[in-house]
C-alpha cells in the first residue's frame, strides 16, 4: 500500500484537557509520522469554511461553536494508506460506537466532542492540509511527494 498523508485536528475538547500529548503518542505508536503541526484558534468564519460540506446539517451551528471555543491542533500525518488508516484508529463519530482502544473511545466526551478530526478522502486530505498549512511546510517534510 503506497505511502500518503491525511489531515487530523486534536479538537478543542482534547487539546483544553491536556491530551494532545497523549494522542499524538497514540497515532505515531499505530505508525503515522507528523509531517506539520501547529496550533490554531479557529474564528467563526474559519470553523464554517473548514466544516462548509456540513451547512446544512443540523448540528452545523453548535459543530462551528465548539470548533471555535478553544485551541485545537491540526497535523498532517504520514504512513501507508493514511486516509484509510487514521479513520480506523480513531474510530466512530460517536465515541459509545467507537471500538476499543481507538482514540476517540479513549478520548471523547460525545459526538460533538469527540476529540480528533481525520480527512475522509485523499481529496479532501489534499484540501484540508491547505487549509492549515502552505505548501512549503508540507512539501519540507514530507517522506513521499504524491503530486
Ligand atoms: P470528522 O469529520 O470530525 O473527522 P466524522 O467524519 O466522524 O468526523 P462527520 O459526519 O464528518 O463525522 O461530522 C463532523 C463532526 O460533526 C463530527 O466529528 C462531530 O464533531 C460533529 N457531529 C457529527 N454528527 C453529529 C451529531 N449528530 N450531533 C452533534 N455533532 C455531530
Ligand atoms: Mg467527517
Amino acid at each position: 500500500m503506497a505511502v500518503t498523508h491525511t489531515l487530523t485536528i486534536i479538537k478543542p475538547d482534547a487539546f483544553g484537557a491536556g491530551k494532545s500529548g497523549q494522542i499524538v503518542a497514540h497515532l505515531e505508536q499505530a505508525g503515522f509520522r507528523v509531517v506539520a503541526a501547529r496550533v490554531a484558534r479557529l474564528t467563526t468564519e474559519q470553523a464554517e469554511g473548514f466544516y462548509e460540506v456540513h451547512k446544512e446539517r443540523p448540528f452545523f451551528r453548535s459543530l462551528v461553536a465548539f470548533m471555535s471555543s478553544g485551541p485545537c491542533m491540526p497535523l498532517v500525518l504520514e504512513r501507508a494508506d493514511a486516509v484509510a488508516e487514521l479513520r480506523r484508529v480513531i474510530g466512530a463519530t460517536d465515541p459509545a460506537e467507537a471500538a476499543d482502544g481507538t482514540v476517540r473511545r479513549l478520548y471523547a466526551e460525545s459526538k460533538e466532542r469527540n476529540a480528533i478530526h481525520a480527512s475522509d478522502s485523499d481529496e479532501n486530505a489534499k484540501r484540508e492540509s491547505g487549509f492549515f498549512f502552505a505548501e512549503m511546510e508540507l512539501i519540507a517534510n514530507r517522506q513521499v511527494n504524491e503530486r
